[in-house]
């Protein structure tokens, strides 16, 4: 049985167990390729935020600029008017600077000092020497039809300046600068736009490059640049960026989440099916188990059945040829012959009893009744059968035992089945005691026998339908069917009692039946 039993356990196995654990690992291995999946989608949305805030101010400025070259073309005399009232409207602009068709021009806010105005102009002078190339590129684009805001290192901290070409009103092109205040600039004009797109979906910071000081954000939380996973700097402001994060949960939590909720999944499911896997292989176990122990029975009772037919046919083939003159003998002969005739009948009834109590038909029929009584009843019945077997069976009765509610038919044929046991595995002392008495609640009844005994392991299995100790060192070859046992066991509950053994490799068995005084 130990084959197949193996085969259906790989094949269970196989069906059951193996496709969720190639799903597993399949899940496993392709972690770390849906993180990355997930993360490069987040990033790139991250970024095109981050990009819109880039373009927002790239447009500010470029809208300026437009401005400025009208202020100019379009009040050539009067210009230094119109752009010191372009500057008093933005307040993050400090210096316009300009040069066109040779002449060199720069406006300063109202409350700048002489100092800052001439380091402004110088810082312009400088530009203009150290960038001619890339003045001239400017210059080119706009011509081309395109105008271009170049960011240029200024060397004064806290301020940007933003460089491009324009034309005045002889249409020749110059070249203009517009030195900001960085903090204004991003506080004032990208402030807005920041809010607009974090919403209440992102954390949207700007902060400086070096110091990772928080300049501006979008929640009223200081947050330091570090606690951001992207970063793009500003594209006008060179010396400053712009951090970017999600709100509550950040990407790596969503992933990492996502993941040990799929691997949970995995898991439970896994132990579900390895569970449901282990139980249908146990339920296969057993009824194989019990198929083989039906097998083992149906040839058992053949044999039992074979032996008291055969006696019984040669005695009454013999008694029919006429060949037994000898009263005497011939009364001997009917005796053999009814004797295996009870045997048989006892064997056809076991059968009958268990199959009955094994479908649920048998009714129990209880009765106010006297325990000494009946077994004293049983014992005299069985007198005969004890000195055929050379036994002797002492009684030991409790006095004053109380009426007890059973069935007496059922109780005779429990206490039948452990007689008979007890005369089936005795040795060399043939001796049965059988006592009556009172423990707690309970009244019992006692069959102790002084044969081969039952091993440990075996002691409960022994009330298991089709059981029979066939291994081990107190296997034996008594004839036996497997069901005595089981049918004691089943009469017992129907009693609402219990079962004790104590057994001793071959010091002999004792067997109590317990009975509850008061049934509920
Ligand atoms: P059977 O006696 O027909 O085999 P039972 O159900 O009555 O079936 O008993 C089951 C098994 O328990 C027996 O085969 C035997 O191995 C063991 N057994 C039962 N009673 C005794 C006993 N008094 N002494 C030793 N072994 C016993």
């Amino acid at each position: 049985m130990k084959k197949p039993l193996a085969n259906i356990g790989i094949l269970l196995l196989l069906i059951i167990a193996m496709p969720p654990l190639f799903f597993t690992s399949y899940e496993v291995s392709n972690y770390y390729q849906n993180e990355q999946m997930i993360d490069s989608i987040y990033t790139s949305q991250l970024e095109s935020v981050i990009f819109s805030v880039n373009q927002y101010s790239d447009d500010i400025v470029s809208g300026w600029a437009n401005q400025i070259e009208q202020d100019i073309q379009n009040a050539d005399t009067s210009a230094a008017a119109f752009v010191s009232a372009f500057i008093k409207r933005n307040v993050s602009i400090r210096t316009v600077f300009f040069m066109c068709s040779g002449k060199q021009n720069s406006f300063h806010t109202l409350n700048t000092s002489r100092a800052f105005k001439t380091s402004g102009d110088s810082i312009f002078n400088g530009v203009l020497e150290n960038n001619v190339a890339m003045i001239e590129r400017l210059k080119q684009y706009l011509e081309a039809g395109y105008r271009k805001i170049q960011p240029v290192e200024t060397g004064l901290p806290g301020y940007s300046l933003f460089l491009f070409a324009c034309r005045d009103s002889g249409g020749s092109t110059g070249i203009c600068a517009l030195l900001a205040d960085s903090k204004k600039f991003i506080s004032e004009n990208l402030g807005t736009k920041i809010q607009s797109v974090a919403r209440d979906k992102f954390y949207l910071s700007a902060f400086e490059l070096d110091s990772e000081t928080e300049i501006y954000s979008s929640d009223l939380r200081k947050v330091s640049g570090k606690n951001f996973e992207h970063k793009q700097k500003l594209w006008l402001l060179p010396g400053y960026q712009l951090g970017i994060r999600l709100k509550g949960e950040t990407i790596e939590d969503m992933v990492q989440e996502r993941m040990w909720t799929n691997i949970w999944l995995i898991i439970i499911m896994d132990l579900i099916l390895i569970l449901a896997a282990f139980f249908v292989y146990r339920g296969v176990h057993q009824q194989m188990k019990l198929a083989q122990l039906k097998s083992e029975f149906v040839s058992n009772v053949s044999h039992e059945i074979r032996t008291p037919l055969a006696i019984i046919n040669m005695y009454s083939e013999t008694l029919e040829m006429g060949r037994i003159k000898d009263e005497s003998k011939k009364m001997e002969y009917y005796r053999v012959i009814h004797n295996e005739t009870n045997r048989l009948s006892g064997i056809v009834n076991k059968i009958l009893n268990f199959s009955k109590i094994e479908s649920g038909n048998r009714e129990m029929k209880f009765t106010e009744t006297n325990i000494n009584m009946l077994l004293q009843q049983i014992i005299q019945n069985y007198q005969h059968h004890f000195k055929n077997e050379g036994l002797i069976c002492n009684f030991y009765p409790a006095g004053h035992l109380p009426l007890i509610n059973i069935d007496p038919d059922a109780i005779t044929d429990a206490t039948i089945n452990l007689i008979d046991n007890a005369i089936k595995y005795s040795t060399d002392k043939k001796q049965i005691d059988i006592s009556t008495g009172t423990d707690g609640n309970n009244i019992f009844i006692e069959v102790k026998d002084y044969g081969i005994g039952i091993e440990e392991k075996y002691q409960k299995l022994v009330f298991d339908k089709f059981f029979r100790v066939t291994k081990g060192n107190l296997a034996h070859k008594a004839k036996g069917s497997g069901i005595g046992l089981s049918i004691v066991k089943q009469i017992i509950i129907a009693h609402q009692g219990s079962i004790g053994l104590v057994s001793k490799a071959g010091e002999g068995s004792k067997f109590r039946l317990n009975f509850p005084i008061h049934k509920t």
